[in-house]
């Protein structure tokens, strides 16, 4: 058992927090990350990422999120294979952040970078054939169907956002819903009904994916009628589960403000939380735009105002110490 101690400690190595090192190091915040049970974030289960943007040609996520630790590396960030199972914030800062193996990690600042994942619908086929056929991001893996047939799952903003959002590219999108209505809004409703690529299929619940991983992917999704019991399967190239996402907050539950949803309350356009010294970035406090470029964008921003808040710090530890 050990104690860390650091000027800013990041909890999560995806793109937000590899971003707030790079940035943390080049500062001289001798920034620590806690990498978590998925070193390198959501990226490392994908494959191909092509808007990502300084590469023209397709690069591969597990890549992309090597080459950001490698650069965090470089310039200083010390990694840690741990994961945080408690904080304690209420105290100010310097803030705690205790690992599974009895390490406790001490910041002046802390920048929380935990992500977000995506729920999954839990049959069979589902696993096997994703990445090859079956996603759960139309922005990321959408443009690999272009003029193919693909499916949604699910009746929320998200899915009828992803549906539209795939018109772009398929002439052919189906919404497959476990109810006869929609709870997104009515206004995505009425763009999605009015569209012509688009058809819904309503009080079906998915049994399973079919395909040959090793051959092919994706075929289509087998269904059952929720009302009739008639069982059919809609033929597909690509099927996108759209049935919400998860931020991972258990950790700060009654010691951060949370939304409706789970993510982590910002000041609206910062990523400083309600405690001075504490910031959060990346998928974690953004359900909104979830991509790597973005998580990183916040990720830069939580640690600019990581070492402004480190300044201010300093300066009263100084006054201090001259008695002034
Ligand atoms: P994440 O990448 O989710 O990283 C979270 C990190 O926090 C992980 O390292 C995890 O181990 C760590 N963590 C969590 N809890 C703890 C804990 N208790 N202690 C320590 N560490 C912890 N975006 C694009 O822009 N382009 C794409 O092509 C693209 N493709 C995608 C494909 C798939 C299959 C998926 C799932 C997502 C894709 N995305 C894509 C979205 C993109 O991956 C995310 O928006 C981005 O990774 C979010 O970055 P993040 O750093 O906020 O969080
Ligand atoms: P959501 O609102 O929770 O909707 C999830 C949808 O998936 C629901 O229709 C639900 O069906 C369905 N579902 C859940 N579990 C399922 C399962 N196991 N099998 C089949 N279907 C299942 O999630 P979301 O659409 O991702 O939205 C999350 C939040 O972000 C919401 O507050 C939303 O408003 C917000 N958001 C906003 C925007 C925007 O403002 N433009 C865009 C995206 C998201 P039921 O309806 O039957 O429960």
């Amino acid at each position: 058992m050990a104690t860390h101690k650091t000027r800013m400690l990041i909890i999560g190595s995806g793109p937000a927090g590899l971003s707030a090192a790079i940035y943390g190091a080049r500062a001289g915040m001798e920034p620590i990350v806690v990498q978590g049970l998925q070193p390198g974030g959501q990226l490392t289960i994908t494959t191909d990422v092509e808007n990502y943007p300084g590469f023209r040609d397709v690069i591969q996520g597990p890549w992309l999120m090597q080459e950001m630790e490698a650069q965090a590396v470089h310039v200083g960030t010390r990694m840690m294979w741990d994961t945080i199972v408690e904080v304690a914030l209420s105290s100010g800062s310097p803030f705690r952040a205790f690992g599974d193996g009895g390490d406790i990690y001490e910041g002046d600042t802390l920048v929380i970078a935990t992500g977000a994942q995506a729920k999954w619908l839990g049959v069979g086929g589902e696993q096997e054939l994703g990445g090859k056929g079956v996603s759960a991001c139309a922005t990321c893996d959408g443009f690999f169907y272009r003029g193919k047939k693909v499916v949604v799952i699910g009746g929320g903003n998200t899915a009828v956002e992803e549906a539209l959002y795939l018109t772009n590219h398929s002439p052919d999108v189906t919404v497959i819903h476990r109810r006869d209505s929609f709870r997104a809004e009515k206004i995505l409703q009425d763009r999605l009904f009015a569209h012509p690529a688009v058809k819904v299929v309503w009080n079906s619940q998915v049994d399973h994916f079919v395909g040959d991983p090793a051959s092919g992917g994706l075929t289509g999704v087998a269904v059952s009628d929720t009302v009739t019991g008639e069982k059919s399967v809609i033929p597909a190239d690509g099927a996108f589960v759209a049935i919400g996402h998860a931020p991972a907050t258990e950790l700060f539950n009654g010691k951060l403000e949370l939304d409706a949803n789970g993510y982590i309350v910002v000041e609206p356009g910062t990523p400083k939380t309600a405690i001075p010294g504490v910031f959060a970035c990346g998928d974690v406090m953004d359900h909104t735009y979830r991509q790597a470029v973005t998580a990183a964008g916040t990720g830069c921003m939580a640690a600019l105002d990581a070492e402004r808040f480190f300044a201010t710090l300093e300066f009263s530890r100084v006054k201090e110490a001259a008695g002034v």
